[in-house]
């Protein structure tokens, strides 16, 4: 069994004389995730000295979601860059069925949606960032330092200068006159600068899998499956080549669940999604699953003096509604839009940056009020019935409305507002 809720382990901070070099730089970006490679191309195109640094060595990384939302593919449209990228291997999901005992029912549906991009592309993460990388190194300013450990902040009188990182030679210093943490949900920055997060759901325990691919299999136009029923909830998404699959319990049945053998994890696939059941024979060792803690928090601070936190360094998102990486590039996009203008000035101040948090802070914890929302009256309700489950009629019928039936497809595509690429 993996698990992947561990943090990263921390070493002791360097010696002032083990430090190897000193390095200047306008915006030194911590993490080189969503939220982080997005904010580095977008400073980088408009002329803004920026080094990214990412303690892995490749962009290859435990499944972490592969969803590229409407409104991030609006923003690379503003850029020349969403052609390109469909150019790449991907598949689209335009929302999930769902079975459930009486019929099947799709939550959302993107395909009715005034945008150019009516569907969530899947690209796997690790090749996207690789894609964002990759264009931001066409500037001049821009640098990604690969095994990057950052490990402290350098601060002076209460502002953030820069961080200490560890490389594969040593100890390095990058000077900055801003520092972002885009860290993700176990973010060093964050711990370092003493920002608390406060959790906003009660955790549940994933796991997740890959079950292959047989020539028989179905065609999935929402390129989507799953369901409910004994006690779990099944996501199954069209990978191309594999299905990406995940069990949803609550926290705390992983024990129990273990305990029943692999063999049980089978039939609750079996059961689930009948479709599946020659795919689940696949599963024959617990290595072959990831156990996941899922939860989500939000800072009441992003930011002090030369430090601004984004994307779930700031306010780690649950994956219901597979929506935390759209919201660490908004995130990114709305960073560009206050700062790139201050930065290049070299004059951002401390307002500048609670402006970023003000900008982004409603529409985060609206979407983790729904998470939350979601997590408590369906998923909680659906996985505490031992039986199967039937969908209450009222949301079916409050979902053959129009007006309503589009507006939570209208919520995962963008969002309570949608971000747009300001052109200086
Ligand atoms: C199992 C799971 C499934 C998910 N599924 C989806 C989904 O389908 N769709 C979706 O939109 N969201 C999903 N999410 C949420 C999504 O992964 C996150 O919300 C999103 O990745 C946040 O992006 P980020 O750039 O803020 O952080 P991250 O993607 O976490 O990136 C942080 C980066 O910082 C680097 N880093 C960390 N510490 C340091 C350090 N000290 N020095 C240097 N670098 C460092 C890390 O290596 C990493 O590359 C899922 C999350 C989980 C856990």
């Amino acid at each position: 069994m993996k698990s992947t809720m561990n943090t990263p382990s921390i070493t002791a901070a360097p010696q002032a004389q083990e430090i190897r070099d000193v390095e200047r730089t306008s915006c030194c970006i911590v993490g080189g995730g969503p939220a982080g490679a997005m904010l580095g191309l977008l400073f980088a195109r408009r002329g803004i000295s920026v080094t990214l640094l990412e303690m892995h060595k490749d962009f290859d990384r435990e499944f972490r979601g592969d969803t590229i939302h409407p409104s991030t593919l609006e923003v690379l449209d503003q850029i020349g860059l969403a052609a390109p990228l469909h150019e790449m291997p991907h598949s689209k999901i335009s929302g999930p069925t769902l079975q459930f005992r009486d019929g099947p029912f799709r939550p959302f549906d993107l395909g009715r949606l005034k945008t150019p991009f009516p569907y969530i592309l899947m690209v796997p993460q690790s090749r996207f960032l690789e894609f964002i990388t990759k264009e931001a190194a066409k500037y001049p300013g821009f640098h990604l330092v690969m095994r990057a450990n950052v490990r402290k902040l350098v601060e002076e009188n209460g502002l953030v200068r820069g961080v200490q990182y560890l490389g594969p030679d040593g100890w390095h210093e990058l000077l900055a006159s801003l520092t972002v943490g885009a860290d993700g949900r176990f973010s060093q920055l964050r711990q370092l600068a003493g920002f608390e997060p406060v959790k906003t759901s009660p955790p549940m325990d994933v796991l997740w899998f890959r079950l292959p691919r047989l020539p028989q299999d179905p065609q999935v136009p929402s390129g989507f499956l799953g369901g409910i029923g004994r006690g779990r909830l099944l996501i199954v998404l069209d990978r191309g080549d594999y299905w990406q699959s995940g069990l949803v319990f609550p926290k705390g049945h992983y024990q129990e669940l273990h305990a029943q053998g692999i063999a049980a994890v089978r039939q609750t696939i079996a059961e689930i999604e009948p479709r599946l059941t020659k795919h689940a024979d696949s599963l024959t060792d617990w290595h072959q699953l990831s156990l996941l803690s899922v939860e989500s928090s939000i800072c009441t601070r992003w930011h002090k003096p030369g430090l601004l936190l984004i994307g779930d360094a700031a306010h780690v998102m649950s994956p219901v509604g597979g929506v935390g990486i759209n919201y660490a590039i908004q995130d990114a996009v709305v960073a560009a839009n206050i700062l790139s203008a201050r930065l290049k000035a070299g004059e951002v101040t401390d307002s500048d940056l609670a402006q970023v948090q003000r900008q982004r802070e409603r529409p985060v914890r609206t979407i983790q009020r729904m998470q939350t929302f979601m997590q408590n009256n369906l998923i909680a309700k659906a996985l505490a019935a031992k039986g199967a489950v039937r969908i209450p009629w009222i949301l079916r019928a409050l979902l053959r409305i129009p007006v309503v039936r589009d507006l939570p497809a209208k919520f995962i595509a963008f969002g309570p507002r949608r971000v747009r690429l300001h052109e200086s």
